[in-house]
């Protein structure tokens, strides 16, 4: 999954950065209103962490904005832990949902777990099918009822699949998800990691779809 990571501070940014990456999402930084327009507008995000107080442009005018070009990417904004008023409007200009500043790093995984589910239209976290159960929540797999490891790069292919059954992602589609903008994308990385995935979980789970991409079958 691709987030799109708005801190003008360098401190949490940094944190946070290195957290998210090491939950194997692609994460893109930037730390003025201004740039998180323009990526917003330029790339196809899973989920946005904003924080409200920026430089150039205020977060919920960033907010609005998106809202009123009709972009309904999930968005989390991140609040003073000591400002209602903060959360409603932040809610009332389109957000999601809210985290408090500072963060508590669990929660906040949490939190993004719980929006990309919903986006998904799934109220669950986990997917069952062909005899392959998968919790996006605790990255728990099986299969036929073994525990399976997947590496970061394997996640990264599956987990947008998984999030949309039967829902056909492009290859193009899923390199975008697998890198953030200083990654090199090898131009096979993608067929490389879906042959780890079939390896390991079955051959059916991932389906090609001739000239088009890749889907997981519904469940
Ligand atoms: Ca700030």
């Amino acid at each position: 999954m691709r987030l799109l990571l708005v801190e003008d501070d360098t401190m949490i940014g940094e944190a946070v950065l290195d957290l998210l990456r090491a939950e194997h999402y692609a994460v893109d930084w930037v730390r003025d209103g201004e740039m998180a327009a323009t990526a917003a507008q330029a790339e196809n995000y899973d989920l946005i962490l904003l924080d409200l107080g920026l430089p150039r442009r205020d977060g919920l005018e960033v907010l609005r904005e998106l809202r009123a070009r009709k972009n309904r990417v999930p968005v989390l904004v991140a609040t003073a832990r000591d400002s209602v008023q903060q959360r409603v409007q932040g809610l009332d200009a389109g957000a999601d949902d809210y985290i408090l500043k500072p963060y508590d790093l669990d929660e906040l995984l949490a939190r993004i777990r719980a929006l990309l589910r919903r986006a998904s239209g799934r109220a669950e976290p986990v997917y069952e099918h062909l005899g392959v159960s998968i919790n996006t929540a605790t990255r728990e797999v099986t299969a036929q009822g073994e525990p399976v490891v997947l590496s970061a790069r394997e996640w990264a292919v599956l987990e947008p699949l998984i999030a949309r059954p039967g829902r056909v992602l492009s290859r193009a589609q899923l390199e975008e998800k697998l890198y953030g903008w200083k990654d090199d994308v090898s131009s096979n990385a993608v067929e490389v990691y879906i042959h780890g995935v079939r390896k390991k979980l079955g051959a059916g789970l991932i389906q090609n779809v001739r000239g088009v991409g890749y889907m997981v079958p519904k469940a």
